[in-house]
């Protein structure tokens, strides 16, 4: 139960409200076990930039306060020594755990803890109530006011609004509430809601493994710990999660450092381990296309080939990428049914020697001609490329092989993804670049969005080795 173990109420001021690019101006930190108070501490923090005018206004937290106080990395230690193992309740606490997280995450170091955000609970015991922020339960509760907008005034306002849900509630209520917002319940049975708390909330992929640690399922996600419980929740609602849920056993998991790399690592993991319920899903990745040869009389014809033995050995133009030949073909007849293009010359329909004359398609209309010359090829290839082009695959665009340098905002590291052909040769700082350039659809697919629309940081350079 929450209140019968030490937790910890914080508040965190800083320069604005932006996680990634505003800094910490101060915490309040009150140690507290039930109703009684066993410790509190606070601090201002150089937030190493400018404090917005407004803001020194509203937090009365001045550039000179903090240009003299101590910078967050010599306070890391003592903070991370007084949050450890404790609940930490915030009003808002996405907003104070975020930056907490985010200020150890500039420093290389993980900051990860249970969190209570006060605003969901008053939501939750108060639902007529329009208005959850401070301000409106100081004035409803009549809760003390010392200094609004500090660090401490805050706490200590949070602090007093505790004490009064402790003396209104029962411990049964409160309790059954705090564990309604975790939404523990709906974890499976086979999973231990310990390893759910330590998945990370970190770009990455995770796996589900089910009884005999079969591997059932490989996803990816900008917020590991997020997706993971989303599953979990929607299994109240959609019986394909609520099948997945109740057989998985065992959540592992990588972090990645964004998700261009959570991306790729997701479709090597799904095409080298066979997940069965992705497998289900998805089938095999494309790997066959439809390439155009001329025929005597100077018509293409279509040939459904294996992508990647074809982008080595030719420069000719491929159309799509397709899971099975069988769906290539089904593209190609319905093209030739609007086009009005000829299934025989095409390719697709196959002809036994003893068929002379017209198509069947010509019969009822549907095509053109071509097979009987009624149609003449430069008309005939000029619509079935026209009808392609939306499908062409794209030739490498670059001289060189690239990299996809992908870097972590706030600790700045870097990882370069090496791409060359299409063909995904791994991580640079990893070492063992693959030699053997395997085309992969999902890689293509991927390095083709990344070149319209980088990814959130991320750059293309070219890689010199
Ligand atoms: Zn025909």
């Amino acid at each position: 139960m929450l209140f019968d173990e030490p937790y910890v109420i914080v508040d965190v001021e800083a320069t604005g409200g932006d996680l990634l690019r505003d800094r910490m101006t101060e915490i309040a930190i009150i140690e507290m076990q039930g109703a009684v108070e066993l410790d509190r501490w606070s601090t201002l923090l150089n937030p190493q930039q400018t404090i917005p005018p407004f803001v020194q206004e509203m937090t009365g937290i001045s550039q000179d306060m903090v240009q003299t106080a101590p910078v967050f990395a010599e306070m890391a230690d003592e903070i991370s020594a007084r949050l450890q193992g404790r609940v930490l309740v915030a009003h808002n606490a996405r907003f104070d755990y975020g930056f907490l997280k985010n200020e150890f995450r500039r420093l290389d170091r993980r900051f990860q803890t249970r969190t209570l955000c006060t605003v969901k609970l008053s939501q939750r015991l108060y639902p007529d109530e329009g208005k959850h922020n401070l301000d409106a339960l100081i004035q409803r509760h009549n809760l003390p006011v010392h200094e609004r907008h500090r660090a401490l005034g805050d706490a200590e306002s949070l602090q007093a609004f505790i004490r009064f849900l402790l003396q209104q509630h029962s411990p049964e209520t409160l309790q059954g509430e705090i564990q309604a917002l975790k939404r523990r319940t709906a974890l499976p049975a086979g999973v231990d809601a310990e390893v759910v708390d330590s998945l990370p909330e970190q770009p990455g992929v995770y796996l589900f493994y089910g009884a005999g640690d079969e591997l059932l399922y490989v996803g990816k996600s900008i917020n590991l710990r997020a997706r993971v419980l989303e599953h979990f929740y929607a299994s109240n609602r959609n019986s394909k999660e609520m099948k997945l849920a109740q057989q998985v056993c065992r959540i592992d998991w990588q972090e990645t450092l964004g998700e261009f790399g959570a991306l790729v690592l997701e479709a090597q993991w799904i095409k080298q381990k066979q997940p069965l319920l992705n497998r289900m899903g998805r089938g095999e990745a494309g790997s066959y296309s439809i390439e155009l040869v001329s025929d005597d009389e100077g018509f293409y014809q279509t040939k459904i080939v294996a992508t990647q033995e074809r982008l080595r050995q030719s420069h000719t133009a491929l159309y799509g990428l397709f899971r099975h030949p069988r769906e290539a073909k089904k593209v190609l007849q319905s093209i030739a049914e609007q086009q009005g293009l000829c299934q025989r010359r095409l390719g697709v329909e196959q002809v036994t020697s003893k068929q002379q004359g017209p198509c069947f398609a010509f019969q009822v209309r549907r095509c053109r001609g071509a097979c009987i010359g009624r149609e003449q090829a430069a008309a005939f290839n000029q619509r079935l490329l026209t009808a392609l082009a939306r499908l062409k695959l794209e030739s490498w665009p670059f001289p060189q092989p690239i990299a996809v340098v992908e870097q972590d905002p706030l600790s700045k590291q870097t990882v370069h993804h090496v791409i060359d052909q299409w063909c995904y040769l791994g991580i640079a700082e990893q070492g063992l670049l693959s030699s053997a350039k395997t085309f992969d659809a999902d890689i293509y697919r991927l390095l083709r969005k990344q070149l319209k629309t980088p990814f959130d940081h991320t750059r293309v350079v070219p890689f010199t080795g």
